[in-house]
């Protein structure tokens, strides 16, 4: 298969050709420079085209257009520019907008229909008022693609939990409600339950599901208090199919949450709708919970996930890896297993490292850049390269002046060993644009990223120039080694 068939084309409605090359060059680069956003599905994203310096990607659900809009905006911005040396924005849209639309609410979290006006509130004006207004349609917290049942490593300690979650999200409202969910930080809770809402809202598309942190509905429900909506704030979460409420433990001693919560507990509950909720400790060591809401978090299925096995712990990381689209070595991945027991969260921070120090050095993913990234005997000593080294080694190669290079001249023979120093410098040491610049004639940061962009292209267009450049970071490379010792 070629890469380029691995891009939909369905454009026939639409006004422009897609630029699939430039999307191309984009994903290479995101893949090389970020590789800690970039997801197996990104090859699903189609390029609609370019209109007036916007760049119309779509992604093939509003989750997936959700993360590509939270987390990505700049660096997809950046590669746009970078891949094709104009100043090009990324507008995400997702499977059903049109060119022109508004960025609409996520279907995944539908927002309740609220009336137009309840009677009782018709005189609730000005700012507070509106603010609370405009809070209480938010739709929710924005779910996280990963967080599906797919993705998620069933082991003994959680085999229950995730049991339990796939049924009511089979069944919303008929098997266990409330579904309780507790354990430690960083064990999955919050991946359980986004995992059934967004299997709901692939099964059930039509059904309502409210996603939100305690906090939030918490916040949601001071600022209707204040505004006097509560009429409104009523309307929204007692009319839900689901209501999934993450951390549910910071309920300790809001009594008027409480109070308000254990009120819309109840008209759900009695409605036969489903109520999803996550919490770090059992609902009867929640402090300060009233009792009657301990009784009705009891009330349904209450399970816990505990902290993952050795085996699931490797399961977990090749699962990790595979969305961000690589493979793990098994050695590797045992080696960290090894090392993180407990916080899954960390498991996660590792491969984020390990793929940030594989793309800065160009290193591949294995043990000795695995018992670098922990510090460890054995790993790589990254040798220490000074912008001296850089220097001698560009003149001498280039047979230029030091002082040519630090002059305004602008002739070709001196303008690109400059460029390349700071390519060099940019790419192996820790100084900024603004120092690099300053000391290369005192020029600006863009003058460096020109140059670091130039640089790059044409070490990927042209293979003489290419191998110039790698033997001069492997002089570097050598030098700095040295030393180091
Ligand atoms: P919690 O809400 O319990 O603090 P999270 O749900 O945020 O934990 O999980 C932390 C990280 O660990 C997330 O990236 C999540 O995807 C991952 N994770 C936790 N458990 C599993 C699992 N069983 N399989 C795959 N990933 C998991
Ligand atoms: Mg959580």
């Amino acid at each position: 298969m070629t890469v380029s068939s691995r891009v939909p084309a369905r454009s026939s409605t639409l006004r422009l050709e897609p630029d699939h090359q430039l999307w191309l060059d984009m994903l290479a680069r995101l893949r090389a420079h970020h590789p800690d956003i970039c997801r197996h599905w990104f090859e699903d994203i189609e390029p609609l085209g370019l209109d007036g310096g916007v760049l119309r990607l779509r992604a093939h659900s509003p989750v997936h257009r959700d993360y590509l809009s939270r987390q990505c905006h700049q660096p997809f911005n950046d590669a746009a520019r970078t891949a094709s040396g104009n100043l090009i924005t990324v507008k995400f849209l997702g499977p059903d907008e049109d060119f022109a639309a508004a960025r609409p609410a996520s279907p995944a979290a539908v927002e309740p229909k609220l009336p137009a006006r309840p009677v009782a509130e018709a005189d609730a004006e000005g700012p507070a008022a509106r603010a609370a207004i405009e809070a209480l349609r938010s739709p929710g917290l924005v779910l996280n693609p990963d967080y599906t049942f797919e993705n998620f490593v069933i082991g003994p300690e959680n085999r229950m939990a995730h049991h339990a979650a796939v049924c009511v999200a089979d069944k919303p409202g008929t098997v266990y409600t409330p579904l309780f969910v507790h354990g430690s930080v960083g064990l999955g809770k919050t991946h359980l339950l986004q995992a059934i809402c967004l299997a709901i809202h692939q099964n059930k598309p039509g059904s309502s599901i409210y996603y939100t942190s305690c906090d939030d509905f918490m916040n949601q429900f001071l600022e209707a208090v204040q505004a006097g909506i509560m009429t409104r704030f009523r309307q929204k979460f007692r009319h839900v199919d689901v209501l999934v409420i993450d951390d549910i433990h910071t309920l300790a001693r809001r009594e008027r949450t409480q109070e308000e919560f254990f009120h819309t507990f109840n008209a759900l509950y009695q409605a036969r709708k489903q109520i999803v909720l996550s919490a770090d400790c059992k609902p009867e060591e929640i402090p300060h919970l009233e009792e009657r809401l301990v009784s009705r978090f009891m009330s349904g299925l209450v399970c816990d996930v505990q902290p993952p096995s050795y085996e699931t712990r490797i399961e977990i990381l090749k699962t990790k890896s595979r969305i961000r689209g690589f493979e793990l070595p098994p050695e590797v991945a045992r080696f960290i297993a090894e090392r993180i027991d407990s916080n899954i969260r960390e498991l996660e921070g590792a491969i984020s490292k390990l793929q940030m120090l594989a793309s800065v050095d160009r290193r591949p993913i294995d043990l000795e850049l695995a018992r670098s990234a922990f510090n460890e005997p054995g790993g790589r000593v990254e040798p220490k390269i000074q912008i001296q080294t850089i220097i001698d080694a560009v003149t001498d190669y280039y047979g230029v002046k030091v002082t040519d290079l630090q002059s305004k001249r602008r002739q070709r023979s001196i303008a690109l060993p400059r460029q390349v120093c700071m390519y060099l410098a940019r790419k192996n040491t820790r100084y900024s644009l603004e120092e690099i610049g300053g000391y290369f004639g005192g020029r600006d940061h863009t003058t460096v990223m020109h140059a670091v962009r130039t640089v790059e292209d044409r070490r990927a267009g042209d293979g003489d120039f290419g191998k110039v450049i790698t033997a001069l970071e492997e002089r570097l490379k050598g030098e700095g080694r040295a030393a180091s010792a």
